[in-house]
This record gives C-alpha cells, structure tokens and sequence, in this order.
C-alpha cells in the first residue's frame, strides 16, 4: 500500500483525499481490498452500486453489448435510448429524456435548458434559486449553483443570477422568488449537504410559486433517485409533479450515465444543435442503465422500507443510550444520516473502517450511510454493534 501511496503522489492530481485502501473486487455489499480483508460496503459508492456490486444482470447486460457495438455518436439513432425513456416515464412521468454521462453533466443540461426556456419567455428570466447547503456537481455551472461556499472558493467568477433558499424556509422561498426567476433547483433530500429531507409544505409552495412564475421546478435526484428513498424517485413524497429530474449515480449501478428527464411539453420546444454529447447515451451505458431499470419493481421498494424501519428502530434505541452522542437521526429509506455530537465523525468513520464496515460522511457532523440494497438485518445488526462499541 504505501508503495501506491508514493506512486500516486508522482502521478495524480491531489484532488482527493483518500483512505489509505485499494479494493479489488466487490460483490454484492462486500469488499475486498488488495491484502485479501474483507469489508461490508455502507456507501454503494455514494449511492452507484445501489442494486449491489457485480449485479448479475447489469453485468450480463454489459458483457452482451460489449461484442455487438459499444458506441457510434449520436447523429444515428440508438434505440435502446427509447426504451430507457420509456421505463423512466413509466416510474416517474410521462416525458422525454437526454443521456449524458455524469450528474453534473446532467445539471448542467437542466440549468442550460431552464436559461433557455426562460430567455424564451423574457430576457431577464435567468434566475436560478437553489438550496443552501445542496449539492449539484463540480462543473463551474454546478457549483454555481451548489449552496457551499467552499465548493465555489477559488473558482469566481461563478455563474450570476443564482441565489440560495433555506431549505424548508417558506418565507426565505418567497423572498427570493420573482419573475426572473427561471428555475428552482431542489434535492428531494438532501445528500451531501447531510441527509436533509424537504418538507411537504415547502415543496408544495415550491411547486404553487414555480407555476405561478412560469419557473421549472427541477428536481435534482442523482443521490435519492432510483428507489434509494424506499420510493423510485424522491420527489415522489412529496405529491408533485416536476418539470425536470436529472439522475445519474445508480442509473448504470456503476456505469457511467447521467439524464435529464422532463415534461414532453417542455422538450418540445428544444431543437436539435442546442445541446449535445459524445459518450453520453452509447450503448454500454444505455444497456447497464436498462438493466437497472428492469430491476426496479414494488417487490424491491417493500425490501427497502423494511430495511429502513428497522434501521431507524434499531438507531432509536441505540440513541437512547448513546443520547449523549448522537443528536437527530435522519432516514428515508436507505439514506441515512445520523448527527454525531462532540465526536468528529472523521473519527468514527475511521474506526469503522478498521472494523471492516465502509461508510460515508455528511454536512457538518453527519455519520451518512447509503448502503447497496442488497444488506440484510444481519449486516444492520453488526453495524450497530460496532458504533454501539465505538461511541
Ligand atoms: C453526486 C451528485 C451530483 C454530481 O454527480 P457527478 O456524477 O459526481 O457529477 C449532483 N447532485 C447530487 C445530488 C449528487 O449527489
């Protein structure tokens, strides 16, 4: 390991800070890391590999692409681009999608879609309202619009005309709102921000005041997207329809796709050169993606609302104990946040590790597990056991 460690100084950009750990191979929630020690996988890769690592019929799906065409571009046709669009409406609404590669790709096509509606409408509609605290992507158009200062220190001049909302925050809503604005961006929960899940209210007014303003409402669904909130998208909580989703993360379970999906009335008035891409929607992709989505069913949402109740169950009781140590427990489904009081979660997470359980960080203080759904009660349990210990 520490021979990797030397070599990747040499040869890497240090963008990340990494564990000093390589994997070689996972399947299902488990790991293994190249001195043969096992793990039990609480991220899914930030929520990628959510139907579990080495999925066998994602894999199959690959492996049977990957003989016949892997990519053309995109000025012919790719039929399974169809088939996607029709199984995203199917669980979601009836619209029209675009394939890109990457979440904040897809961001960046929603926010270019939103300016070009709302130029449409007037010049002056270019506004953008997005959460403080959200998360959008690394793009300079994302951070933009991503509610974390440090995300954009460093990087100005950012995109103008955006301006960031309280999540949750009626009248900091209504304040900011106006004629100018052509889009508000929301995370149905928020992820990186620290497990934050909206409000009915505030996504009902959000979605009165979008209408009123002839704003989009754009629902950003990269993390709780694909059935990880126990629903297939997250906004479905909240009984609203959206303009726009954007996905991305489990969409391939680990290939590389993004999508924006929006209302047919909306994508009928774009025309073809206004947007575009090379790899986004080629056929690997298109066939992981396609194999998700077959997957997703009722059957699995139960699975995963089971799991959740007994999770946050299983995390009630333990904070009556540790009450001292844990602050507010945030679920919804299998996005998990868990608020850590005078006790660095940097800390517990490496401990964690140490014990052979992988899990995440959020906000401020926030242990953040997004484990794949293939875990069972037995996992949960042994877990629990490990932070029960280390807290
Ligand atoms: C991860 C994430 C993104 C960015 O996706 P990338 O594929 O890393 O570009 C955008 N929005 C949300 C909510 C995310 O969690």
């Amino acid at each position: 390991m520490d021979q990797i460690i030397q070599e990747e100084k040499e040869h890497l950009i240090g963008f990340f800070k990494r564990f000093p750990i390589a994997f070689t191979r996972a399947e299902g929630h488990t790991l293994t890391d190249i001195n043969g020690k096992t793990y039990t996988d609480f991220t899914a890769g930030i929520s990628v590999c959510s139907l579990g690592h080495a999925n066998r019929r994602v894999n199959d799906a690959i492996k049977d692409q990957l003989d016949k065409i892997t990519h053309m571009t995109n000025i012919f046709y790719v039929p399974g681009q169809i088939e996607l669009s029709r199984k995203i409406s199917a669980k979601s609404f009836n619209g029209k999608s675009f394939f890109c590669n990457s979440g904040a790709e897809a961001n960046d096509a929603a926010i270019k879609i939103s300016r070009f509606l709302g130029n449409k409408i007037s010049p002056k509609k270019n506004k953008i309202l997005s959460m403080e605290s959200s998360f959008h992507g690394r793009t300079i158009a994302t951070i933009s619009i991503t509610g974390q200062p440090k995300y954009r220190q460093g990087f100005e001049p950012i995109l103008p005309h955006v301006d960031y909302v309280k999540i949750n925050d009626m009248s900091s809503l209504e304040e900011k709102m106006d004629e100018n604005v052509c889009a508000i961006f929301l995370e149905p929960v928020m992820g990186e921000g620290g497990i934050f899940p909206l409000s009915r209210s505030f996504v009902a007014k959000a979605r009165m005041l979008a209408q009123k303003h002839q704003a989009l409402l754009v629902f950003d669904e990269i993390q709780a997207g694909i059935a990880r909130t126990g629903k297939y998208f997250g906004y479905q909580w909240y009984d609203v329809e959206p303009d726009i989703i954007t996905l991305a993360k489990a969409l391939g379970n680990g290939f590389p796709i993004g999508a924006v999906h929006m209302k047919s009335a909306l994508a009928d008035q774009l025309t073809p050169g206004l947007h575009g891409t090379t790899f986004g929607g080629n056929f690997l992709a298109i066939a992981a993606a396609n194999a998700v989505m077959d997957q997703l069913d009722d059957t699995l949402l139960t699975k995963i609302n089971e799991l959740s109740a007994y999770f946050l169950e299983r995390l009630n009781a333990l904070r009556k104990d540790k009450h001292t140590v844990i602050g507010d427990i945030r679920v919804k489904g299998l996005m998990i946040g868990i608020d850590l009081i005078g006790i660095d979660v940097a800390s517990v997470i490496q401990d964690l590790l140490d014990r052979g359980f992988v899990t995440l960080r959020a906000g401020d203080n926030t242990l953040r597990l997004l484990p794949p759904f293939t875990i069972t009660k037995k996992e949960i349990d042994a877990l629990l056991e490990q932070l029960m210990e280390i807290l």
